[in-house]
């Protein structure tokens, strides 16, 4: 094994938002005097919330916004690290709806005006339903959004968005799913979350986003570059390949850039996602772990731009696709997020297309999806002229699937893996959790704290943080 140095060395494999604020957390506790090294597959750090350029425009992973619920001290952290960079925007965004487009977030007002009558009264009339539904545990995702919400909702709206962003019939989705994601569960709270937007009943932060300058994946540039400067270490394209185990104890993390020459580890943090580092651990772990490991599902991503020679496509930051009918969830147009007005001439939409890896969509060329993705798009009166070229990137795990028979097989992974002394997951890939970036980073602060300066590990405080994060709800 190389390095010859006597300090323990803590590895931090991947260098998404949480593996880099990890890194940056472990380096500013002073009680903590070791190497920090963050392995990193890719040519560059931000997992999926990276930002590229093109065009000079800079582009992201669909999109990505910081929202207002993070943590004070997070924010306050990235504040510190982007200074005036960090922009506050106003949202400005649509949903369509029953084939007509509504302000999102939901606006009373403008939905009295742009819904069919049919479609508030069915609302109304499952708000008074409700205390008459059937009031049994609820068994799947579908159960328990039609409990809180009713037909009229589900049916319009969720049952349709389900399906399309994990590719199940929502009867089939685990209902842990509506705990996460559905945060409007309720009649009421949809009813109070669209009366938030009013002036005078807006809660602080409603209605607003924070955004970089220059893409959302300068969070985690800021963060490599603190890293750097407290002394830590980055290495990008250089992907973890095998974690080793000795008397139940993670040692050595091997990579593909070096085969030959482990890395010594007195602690390993894993941001990866966990179906690959069980698989990773040397000696393998029991047959019954890999074959729960297999089971596990993650939706994969198209992403497809349109470079376009028009200086704006729409006023939107974004639109939001929730009907079966077309391929894509959303669409973004980046220079708006920034509200930048360079170059001139030029933009670029992004249209996020969930599906499963290695299927038809997932296969398709540019130029396939180009005619569906355009002939949806006119369809809808929102023809997409000027067009430059067309491009794609894919992203194999942009969602974890909740299954109805997930739980056990996650489960059986995590055991292991908290099993073994010197080795922690954590992250959206490390959880096989939906979080946002804040979320994330919150679980990055936690397992800074729960590292002790020996190298031992507070297991008893990860665990009562772990139930905090399974509260979490994603934000759109
Ligand atoms: C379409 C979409 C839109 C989103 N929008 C928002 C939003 O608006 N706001 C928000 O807050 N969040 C949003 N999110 C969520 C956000 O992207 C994630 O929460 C965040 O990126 C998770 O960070 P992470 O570090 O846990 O994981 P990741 O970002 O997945 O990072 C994991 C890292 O591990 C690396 N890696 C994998 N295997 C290896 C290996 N063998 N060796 C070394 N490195 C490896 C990967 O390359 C990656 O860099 C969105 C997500 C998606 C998919």
């Amino acid at each position: 094994m190389g390095q010859a140095t006597d300090k323990p060395a803590i590895v931090i494999l991947g260098a998404g938002p949480a593996g880099l604020a990890l890194a940056v957390q472990l380096l500013r506790r002073s009680e903590i005097d070791a190497r920090v090294i963050v392995l990193e597959r890719e040519e560059r750090v931000g997992g999926i919330a990276v930002s590229f350029e093109h065009e000079g425009i800079h582009l992201d992973y669909g999109s990505h916004r910081l929202h207002p619920a993070t943590d004070p001290r997070i924010m306050n952290d990235i504040r510190a690290l982007l200074n005036e960079d960090l922009l506050k925007r106003p949202r400005n965004g649509r949903i369509r709806l029953l084939g007509r487009f509504v302000k999102f977030p939901l606006n009373p007002m403008d939905l009295a005006l742009h819904l069919p009558p049919s479609f508030i009264l069915g609302i109304l009339r499952d708000s008074l339903m409700k205390p008459f539904r059937k009031k049994t545990e609820p068994k799947s995702f579908a159960d328990a959004v039609m409990a809180g919400l009713g037909p009229t909702v589900c049916e319009n709206f969720y049952f349709p968005y389900a399906q399309k962003l994990w590719g199940l019939d929502p009867r089939e989705i685990a209902v842990e799913q509506a705990q996460k994601r559905v945060s409007a569960n309720s009649i009421l709270k949809v009813v109070r979350k669209a009366l938030s937007v009013i002036p005078g009943l807006k809660p602080p932060g409603a209605g607003i986003f924070y955004y970089p300058r220059k893409g959302f994946g300068q969070i985690c540039d800021a963060l490599a570059a603190e890293v750097a400067r407290l002394g830590g270490e980055v290495r990008v394209s250089t992907a973890a390949s095998a974690v080793r185990i000795e008397n139940g104890r993670a040692v050595a993390v091997v990579t593909d850039a070096a085969p030959d020459e482990a890395i010594r580890a007195d602690f390993v943090f894993s941001t990866i996602n966990i179906i690959s580092l069980v698989k990773m651990l040397t000696p393998s772990v029991p047959e019954e772990v890999i074959t729960s490991a297999d089971r596990l599902r993650n939706q994969g991503m198209v992403f497809f731009y349109a470079v376009l020679n028009q200086q704006q496509f729409s006023p939107y930051d974004a639109h939001y696709f929730p009907g079966k009918e077309l391929i894509f969830s959303r669409l973004s147009e980046p220079k708006n997020y920034s509200a930048t007005t360079q170059p001139e001439g030029k933009t670029v939409l992004c249209f996020e297309i969930p599906c499963l890896v290695d299927g038809k969509t997932w296969k398709a060329t540019d130029d396939e999806l180009r005619q569906t993705v355009f002939a949806d798009m006119a369809a809808m009166g929102l023809p997409v002229e000027h067009v430059d070229h067309v491009f794609t990137r894919r992203h194999t795990h942009v969602y974890p699937v909740y299954t109805q028979e997930y739980a056990p097989d996650f489960d059986r992974l995590d055991g292991c893996i908290t099993a073994m002394a010197g080795l922690t997951s954590l992250g959206r890939q490390g959880l096989f959790a939906h979080d946002n970036t804040h979320h994330t980073m919150e679980m990055a602060y936690r397992a800074a704290e729960c590292l002790r300066p020996d190298m031992s590990w507070d297991n008893q405080t990860w665990q009562t943080h772990r139930e905090e994060f399974a509260a979490h709800v994603v934000e759109d």
